[in-house]
């Protein structure tokens, strides 16, 4: 299990009919069953109006950070490089994951 990811137990045949599902409708795009639970729980806490933390920081290291955004519902990296943070999910240096990992301290330039 990677680091700042844990394990639940689902019951065998729901996951079989995920799977199913994800695989005869791939018109929504869900690469895999991973992706369309961390979809599923981010429905189920707007409908029960509840939300996430917009930003959570899952791991940091020295030359990169692992950013959870709770608006696009998404891991995000950023990375030091030698022409500064670079966010490999937008593949930019100025989207608010950089501004973000900017903020931290340890991260300012
Ligand atoms: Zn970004």
């Amino acid at each position: 299990m990677p680091k700042g990811f844990r394990g639940v137990s689902i019951p065998k045949d729901l996951l079989d009919e995920v799977e199913r599902l994800i695989k005869e409708n791939p018109h929504y795009g869900y690469r895999t069953i991973a992706d369309f639970i961390v979809d599923a729980i981010r429905w189920k806490i707007q409908q029960m109006g509840l939300r996430l933390p917009t930003w959570s920081i899952i791991e940091k290291t020295e030359n990169e950070i692992i950013l959870w955004d709770g608006r696009e519902g998404t891991f995000v990296k950023v990375m030091r490089t030698p022409d500064g943070l670079r966010c490999t999910y937008c593949d930019s240096r100025r989207c608010d994951h950089v501004r973000y990992a900017e903020s931290i301290e340890s991260y300012k330039r």
